[in-house]
Parts: C-alpha cells; structure tokens; sequence
C-alpha cells in the first residue's frame, strides 16, 4: 500500500484542493483495508472490494480514490445518513469492518494545535497526528451484498409502459398489476417537477 502522503497527493489531485476530509478519508480507507487484509485495492484486489459510505462530503471522494471503488462501478454505495462513516467489504471472505469518524476529533486537534488559528489547518495537522483509536470506533460487521448489487450483473431491461424510459437492475415496482419504474409508481418520491 502506498504511504499516506502519496495517497494524500493523489487525493488532493483527484478532489480539487487539500482539505480535513481528505485526510480522514484516506486515513478511514487505510485503517479499514489494513483490518481486512487488502493492500492492492485497486489492482490485485479490485474485485474483493465493496464500500459503503454514510456521508456525500470530502471524504468520500478520498475514500473512492483510496479505494478504487466508484458509483460507476457498482463498488461504491451510498446511504445517505449524514454520518461520516464507512463500511469496507471484503467480498471474498464476506468480512466487514465500519469506521466511523469520532465526534472528539476537533476538540483533540484545538487541544494539540492551540497555536495554530485556522481551525481546517489545525484539523488537518491534528488528523495526521491522532492515533486510529482517538480518530475513529470501528466494528467488525457482516454486510450481505445481493449479487444483482455487484458489478457485472446482467439483469432484464425493462421499459416502463408509462414514461417510456428504460429501467435496469430490477428497479421496478407491480402496482395495479403492471410494472412501473419507481418514479411512476411513486411520484411522490421524485426529486423533479415538470417545468
Ligand atoms: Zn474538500
Ligand atoms: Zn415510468
């Protein structure tokens, strides 16, 4: 596995700018693939690896470049919970561990950094510095991935009788005896209004 400044390079590249997040994205992804063994995340081991991830912030962008594991691929799930929290799944020996990012954190990097003003540069230092165990709780879990979740299922296409558009993935729903994709079967849930 690379070092964490490589990493950190790679991470400040690919997202945009250098950032707290990042630091405990890539920090998050290396704690949690050291505990599952995997130390070729995105050669060797490309296809062990399934992630999970709770938030949609700065870190999640470290974690899919730490990881390899992209929306795009079907590798990288997302639960929008809010919570600065990951899962890595180790699809091989189906072990999985949760890091979550402790709340302490900052108080501990404005207790270690006192004299340095901006509070992201005394984030980032301290995010550096804090062992795992003052960073993160992690939690050994079982994480049961369907297999038409995965990369590479090949599942039936089906066009909705309503709208017209294609559907993949068994996104469907019966409702009155017919299938309908998900944003006709439940207008309520969709995120747009017709203009
Ligand atoms: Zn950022
Ligand atoms: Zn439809």
């Amino acid at each position: 596995m690379e070092s964490l400044d490589e990493l950190l390079a790679k991470a400040e590249a690919a997202h945009g700018h250098m950032c707290a997040g990042q630091i405990l994205g890539v920090r998050m992804s290396l704690l949690g693939l050291n505990r599952l063994g995997i130390s070729d995340p995105r050669g060797a081991d490309r296809k062990r690896l399934v992630v999970y991830v709770e938030i949609d912030r700065c870190a999640t962008d470290a974690i899919g470049m730490v990881t390899g594991c992209r929306l795009g691929k079907r590798t990288l799930k997302f639960r929008d919970w809010g919570k600065m929290a990951a899962t890595f799944v180790d699809l091989e020996s189906g072990r999985g561990v949760r890091v979550v990012a402790l709340e302490n954190s900052r108080e501990l990097a404005q207790q270690l950094y006192p004299h340095i003003e901006s509070k992201s540069a005394q984030q980032m230092a301290a995010y550096r510095a804090l062992t795992d165990d003052q960073l993160f709780r992690e939690q050994d879990v079982r994480v049961s991935v369907d297999p038409s979740e995965l990369p590479g299922f090949k599942g039936e296409r089906f066009l909705c009788p309503v709208c017209g558009e294609g559907v993949n993935f068994g996104r469907w729903i019966e409702a009155d005896g017919r299938r309908l994709c998900l944003s006709c079967a439940q207008p309520e849930t969709r995120y747009w209004t017709p203009e």
